[in-house]
């Protein structure tokens, strides 16, 4: 049996083309093993039923990291376009994509999110759950320090800025900071 070089040479470049797809391949499912609890997570987090009367329940992906994200665009880009009910591209791609741009934007999606979760609970209302706040005065509200033993009022709350800061402590922050140090304080 004769070879003309021609022919080995495109065997070789076939053979190369080949390696080069199995390559990519295993780095792929390798790097999706370690992320598939995300995936599994996902999946189970909502129930296709539940999640067509609900789309805010797709919510969760905002628990996703990009290359997940990625994944599942691709992958529903891949399979709903073959079938005959369409489930995933309607109700879940929009919103992954969105969530995609959030992440191409950087971090303004994310503190957007922030700020309209902290804007939606006054410090004060949660800083009265733990101790008593004065009355309104130059818009701020003094209190004994929930987050340290204070013995006199040195916890003010500003209203405008919806933030607090403690002269005794020295802790301050958001609505949000002070949920976190509250929970740290009393679960201890
Ligand atoms: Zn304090």
């Amino acid at each position: 049996m004769k070879f003309n070089r021609e022919e080995l040479l495109k065997k070789q470049e076939e053979y190369e083309q080949q390696s080069q797809k199995y390559f990519e391949e295993t780095t792929r499912e390798i790097a999706l093993v370690n992320y598939s609890n995300e995936l599994i997570r996902f999946y189970r987090r909502v129930p296709i039923q539940m999640a067509k009367k609900r789309p805010d329940l797709w919510d969760v992906a905002s628990e996703l990291s990009p290359f997940v994200l990625e994944y599942l665009i691709e992958w529903i880009r891949l399979h709903d376009h073959n079938r005959k009910i369409k489930f995933w591209s309607v109700y879940v791609l929009p919103v992954l994509e969105k969530r995609m741009a959030t992440y191409k934007r950087g971090k303004t999606g994310v503190s957007e999110e922030y700020q309209k979760l902290k804007d939606k609970y006054p410090v004060d209302q949660l800083a009265e759950q733990y101790t008593k706040l004065g009355k309104v005065m130059n818009g701020k509200r003094k209190g004994l320090c929930p987050l340290h033993k204070d013995t006199d009022p040195s916890f003010t709350v500003y209203l405008e800025s919806n933030s607090f800061y403690c002269f005794g402590c020295q802790q301050g922050g958001d609505t949000i900071t002070l949920f976190r140090m509250l929970n740290e304080e009393y679960n201890e």
